[in-house]
């Protein structure tokens, strides 16, 4: 699958995106990422995209999709385009197909405990896959009628590279993290594949997000150079971690946007956000405008943040 005339000629166009998983309530996590996001966007005067990831059907919750952006209009973000992940159905199925021809997709029928059983840990702390079913074939039907979770058989290369912030990303994602999941044993289209897919329909050409995405960065380029998409700039920033547990609040949010509303105005909980970012030195309610112009990635805090309560 080559890049549609339609993509090439927004990737002549700087754009930047935000891309919440709309399984869970907007949080501090997720807010300081769209904040970052689009001050990255704005101050390269890109175009800004905010794509609700809204694909995994057995975690979404009514209202879910409202909320988020809710959270965002009350910090007072904005966007040139709204996207819902599940509208772009037609260009998974198609990065699939390109996949399938490619003699790249195979199932997997290894139990959770097959998995683990590997031992081998990840680059991201989890289990990595021992890529044991590279071989096994595609139902002669087609990919589609496969009643187990689909895997791609990744390049086994080592991806070199750097993201914006100077994080080295290299990685053999293929030894380090196994061939991703593509595709759930349930249907549902996954995270590796539909981030590179959604990234390049929406002409996405800075990906900004929090540190903890970062082990994904080297597969999700080798998908994009199976799949023949430009790959875009990468920048990985800082991440709130909570308080009590030293979980990280992006995950895990014990502060959901329904309470944060009781606490704070959108401005001043910009105005922190700001401050605990290093944007300015007292935590000044103002708005995402306000930060633009002293805007600059050299003053954004590089270590993770303790979000006390
Ligand atoms: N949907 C992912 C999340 O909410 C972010 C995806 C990405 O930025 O690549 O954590």
């Amino acid at each position: 699958m080559r890049p549609s005339a339609a993509v090439e000629t927004k990737l002549s166009a700087k754009t930047g995106r935000f891309a919440p998983s709309i399984t869970g309530a907007a949080h501090p996590g997720t807010l300081l990422a769209a904040l970052l996001g689009w001050l990255d966007a704005r101050s390269a005067g890109a175009r800004f995209v905010l794509r609700l990831e809204d694909l995994d059907h057995t975690r979404l919750r009514p209202g879910m999709r409202e909320e988020m952006v809710r959270a965002l209009e009350w910090l007072a973000i904005d966007w040139d385009q709204l996207v819902l992940q599940s509208s772009l159905s037609a260009q998974h199925e198609a990065a699939l197909d390109h996949l399938a021809a490619l003699g790249v997709l195979y199932p997997c029928q290894c139990s959770r405990k097959q998995r683990l059983a590997s031992n081998l840990v990840a680059a991201d702390g989890g289990y990595a896959y021992d890529n044991r079913c590279r071989g096994r074939k595609l139902p002669a039907a087609g990919w589609r009628h496969a009643d187990e979770p689909l895997r791609v058989q990744l390049p086994d290369t080592r991806v070199e590279l750097f993201d914006e912030g100077g994080l080295d990303l290299s990685q053999s994602p293929s030894l380090e993290m196994g061939d991703p999941i593509v595709r759930r044993r349930d249907g549902v289209i996954a995270y590796h594949l539909v981030v590179v897919v959604d990234d390049a329909a929406s002409g996405v050409t800075r990906v900004v997000r929090g540190r903890d995405l970062a082990t994904s960065t080297a597969t999700q380029v080798q998908l994009q150079g199976l799949l023949g998409l430009s790959q875009p700039s990468y920048r990985h920033h800082f991440l709130l971690l909570e308080g009590d547990t030293h979980k990280l609040a992006k995950l895990h949010g014990s502060l959901p946007f329904g309470e944060l509303q009781q606490s704070f105005s959108g401005d001043a909980f910009c105005g922190l956000l700001g401050a605990l970012a290093g944007l300015q030195a007292q935590p000044e309610p103002c708005t995402p405008t306000d930060l633009l112009g002293g805007f600059r990635w050299e003053r954004v805090r590089k270590g993770d943040l303790l979000f006390e309560r």
